[in-house]
């Protein structure tokens, strides 16, 4: 709360528009590359991590949302590797609660819930009213191998914990082939009865993970038709302005969104930036294109630096992105991984 008391916000400016004519209004802010996980999907067990002087500080990370905020952003997702497990976190998400009502709208984060049951309260305190936390599998031996990491009772804690503190719980599930493809009902029913929302999402060629991209891809479409066999699907036409298409089930009484890259069907109202730890600006998930902040946020002019890098990234944002994942042995579509741009 110390470092960032005191730090007022930066001045405002003109709406950030794309060259698609895309209105920018959702930052996805990662605060750091680290995670207490070690997701198979996501990064290799010996993964390697960012020097902590390339990441930005709490207040050059305040700083930067503050900007974006003054530029029409009005939702920040504060993402990571694992954003819990950033010393003194909660200063940022406390500073940021703090810019609620004065141009920001929305502070949520993503997480894999291990640290969740120690930090909910303060969450909720900050402002926060959603999270969205990745669960794969309810299976403790299958979570273990998945993630190389046995911290299901934590994770199951930290949700329990989440909605204690009164915040509205979204999961996220990555669609595995032959690892949770199985379980995928089981996963909707539980969370369903629970009164969460579940939204599936396909696996992407990001990073090296040291295993076959091809043999962990299981397309949604083959999922959805499996669970047409049991459940009743009623499209539902609510748009969060986000990638995932919803449906209804009729049967469990909740919802359940489809988040499938491959597809690109989400790419004409993108409305998203997301910022790296080190504050790579990627005006695109699946693009290399980037800006970098840090060094605007560590110039001279900060605010004209600033500015200037967020007109660079209105011109480079791409109409659309284009994953492969038809090539076995094929190098990662992006060396980047998943982890350092935040998802
Ligand atoms: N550690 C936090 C968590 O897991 O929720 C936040 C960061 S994590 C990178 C954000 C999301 O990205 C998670 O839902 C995770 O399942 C997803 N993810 C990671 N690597 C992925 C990949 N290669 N393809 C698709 N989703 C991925
Ligand atoms: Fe960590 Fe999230 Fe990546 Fe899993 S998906 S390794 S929890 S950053």
């Amino acid at each position: 709360m110390i470092l960032l008391d005191g730090r007022s916000p930066s001045r405002g400016g003109a709406p950030l528009i794309d060259g698609f004519k895309r209105r920018i209004s959702y930052l996805r802010l990662s605060v750091t590359d680290r995670c207490d996980l070690r997701c198979s999907y996501c990064m290799p067990e010996r993964m390697t991590f960012l020097p902590k002087r390339e990441v930005l500080t709490l207040e050059e990370l305040f700083d930067l949302a503050s900007g974006f905020i003054d530029r029409g952003v009005t939702k920040i997702r504060i993402t990571g590797g694992e954003p819990l497990v950033r010393r003194d976190i909660m200063d940022l998400f406390a500073a940021l609660g703090r810019r609620l009502g004065t141009g920001l709208e929305e502070l949520t984060l993503t997480t894999n819930a291990t640290q969740l049951a120690g930090h909910a309260e303060a969450l909720a305190e900050a402002g926060v009213r959603r999270v969205n936390i990745s669960l794969d599998t309810l299976d403790r031996a299958k979570f273990a191998e998945l993630t190389r990491r046995d911290a299901l009772p934590q994770v199951m804690e930290g949700i329990a914990a989440a909605r204690a503190a009164g915040l509205k719980v979204k999961l996220n599930a990555v669609a595995l082939k032959g690892v949770n493809e199985d379980e995928l009902p089981d996963l909707i029913s539980w969370a369903h009865a629970q009164g969460h929302e579940v939204t599936l999402i396909e696996v992407m060629p990001l990073g090296d993970v040291e295993e076959e991209r091809l043999d962990q891809y299981l397309p949604l479409n083959t999922v959805r038709a499996r669970l047409e066999q049991r459940w009743t699907l009623v499209d539902n036409d609510a748009s969060t302005g986000g990638p995932a298409r919803y449906v209804d089930i009729a049967e469990t009484g909740g919802r359940l969104g489809f988040i499938t890259p491959h597809s690109n069907n989400f790419c004409a109202s993108c409305n998203r930036l997301r910022v790296t730890a080190t504050g790579q600006l990627y005006p695109c998930l699946g693009g290399s294109e980037r800006v970098d902040l840090r060094a605007a946020l560590r110039s001279g002019a900060p605010q004209e630096e600033l500015a200037r890098a967020f007109e660079q990234a209105m011109t480079i944002k791409p109409e659309k992105h284009l994953f492969r994942m038809d090539e076995r042995g094929a190098a990662p579509h992006l060396a980047r991984h998943m982890s350092m741009t935040g998802g």
